[in-house]
């Protein structure tokens, strides 16, 4: 069951806390806080601590800048690795106007929006789970992070080729004493590159989840000497990181998702969810792959999908259905990477696959071939298309949907849309090293 106020004050008590931290995201989900003394938790448990909006990207004007953290009980947890002696903890925190009412710029109430949503079509729990990859680097002598894989290990290999042995079981360690239930974890297929699975929840819960395993993996790998980065494609040549989602809706106790009388025993109401997800695909990617280094990994050679499409079979699609069923049954998107904004991510996703299932928006058939080998002809004669080429064109696509405008919110789809323009124009008139050994001496 879920903490209350009560339980954080006895559990401060009880554990020696004090100090804590208040935490939220801004619109790119990068985790804020604030720390308080434990001296200062009624107040703050009252939802009367203030800060300044103004400060926060994508938040608000100078104008109109007191916003207030409610603190969500049930995120109190202590960080592991600081001294018990004083300890120190977290609770996340939703955000409010000074008029008491939510702040529609606060990611977390985005989501929270979303899953209202499909309350209101009787699903009370979306079920995600995530599988973020990541790389572990070597610093510097002064501890800068550089782009030296720390191993030069491969997929699912052990000790001693894996240096990064140590810093991941701490890590583990670390999560599972935060409330994290790890499923698996073990090194990705390029050098240097690791994956931590920990087991579905619901969509709030994960999107925390999510916010706190990439605080915990970079802090944790900072103790090991070694910089811990969620960029999607460090490295040219070799496998990017994903994130994928995977996701299920359920509805009185039952995955909705799963038809024991269907042949593949997957719904109607599941079939309908991938048509959503298909059709919003492009505008979606804007949000789930928020970067210009984004676009590098969804190239096709890296298991990351290129082509909008989906499989119950083949990994190259960006929709695969793992083969679980019953309770299990969930769809795996493969395109997110582990730079997005989480909440904002599955507020879109549900909202898409939402759409679909009221619309009855029916996916083409499956693809079980392998899409990076057919010709274009092949593909447009099967309709697939592809996902946006870069930041730019996703951006426009966003711009261009109603549907996820709404889901977003005005206020954030806006700021959003803003932010990424300028950042897609400063990469623009940059020169790169690929033109100078291109062009230079051509002409
Ligand atoms: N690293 C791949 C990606 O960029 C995914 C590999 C996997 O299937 O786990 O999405
Ligand atoms: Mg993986
Ligand atoms: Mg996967």
């Amino acid at each position: 069951s879920k903490l209350t106020n009560d339980d954080v004050r006895s559990l401060a008590n009880d554990l020696g806390v004090k100090f804590i931290r208040l935490q939220f995201t801004d619109i790119f989900g990068v985790l804020k806080n604030v720390s308080i003394t434990v001296e200062q938790l009624e107040k703050a448990l009252a939802g009367e601590l203030m800060f300044d909006g103004s400060s926060i990207d994508g938040f608000v004007r100078i104008e109109e800048s007191d916003m207030y953290l409610r603190p969500d009980p049930s995120t109190f947890v202590i960080f592991p690795w600081k001294p018990r002696d004083g300890a120190v903890a977290r609770l996340i925190c939703d955000i409010y106007n000074p008029d008491g009412t939510p702040f529609e710029g606060d990611p977390r109430f985005v989501l929270r929006r979303s899953l209202q949503e499909a309350e209101s079509m009787g699903y009370s729990t979306m079920n995600v789970g995530p599988e973020a990859e990541f790389f572990l680097f070597h610093v510097d002598t002064e501890g800068r992070p550089t782009t030296v894989t720390h191993d030069r290990a491969g997929y699912f290999d052990l000790t001693p080729v894996d240096l990064g042995e140590n810093a991941r079981r701490d890590m583990v360690l670390a999560l599972e004493s935060m409330g994290f239930e790890i499923e698996a974890s073990h090194h990705e297929v390029a050098p240097g590159q690791h994956e931590i699975d920990f087991k579905y929840s619901d969509a709030l819960d994960i999107a925390d989840k999510i916010v706190t395993f990439r605080f915990v993996v970079r802090t944790i790998a900072q103790r090991h000497g070694l910089h811990a980065t969620f960029m999607p494609k460090p490295i040219f040549g070799i496998a990017g990181s994903g994130m994928h989602l995977n996701q299920s809706l359920m509805k009185d106790g039952k995955n909705i998702f799963f038809d024991p009388n269907l042949p593949n025993q997957m719904s109607e109401d599941s079939m309908y969810y991938i048509g959503g997800l298909l059709k919003y695909a492009r505008a979606i990617a804007a949000i789930t792959n928020p970067n210009v280094n984004s676009y590098k990994r969804l190239v096709s050679g890296y298991e990351a999908p290129v082509y909008i499409a989906w499989s119950s079979r083949n990994r190259s699609p960006l929709i695969r259905v793992p083969a679980k069923r019953g309770l299990s049954t969930r769809i795996e998107l493969r395109s997110p990477d582990p730079s997005c904004n989480p909440y904002l991510a599955l507020a879109v996703c549900l909202r898409a696959g939402l759409d679909g299932i009221k619309n009855k928006t029916m996916p083409p058939p499956a693809c079980d071939r392998n899409i990076y080998d057919m010709t274009d002809a092949e593909r447009s004669e099967l309709g697939i298309g592809n996902l946006p080429e870069n930041l730019y064109a996703a951006l426009l696509e966003l711009q261009r949907s109603e549907l996820m405008q709404d889901a977003l919110g005005k206020h954030v789809c806006q700021r959003f849309i803003d932010a990424k323009l300028i950042e897609w124009d400063r990469y623009r008139i940059q020169v790169h090293p690929w033109e100078i050994e291109e062009y230079l001496t051509k002409f």
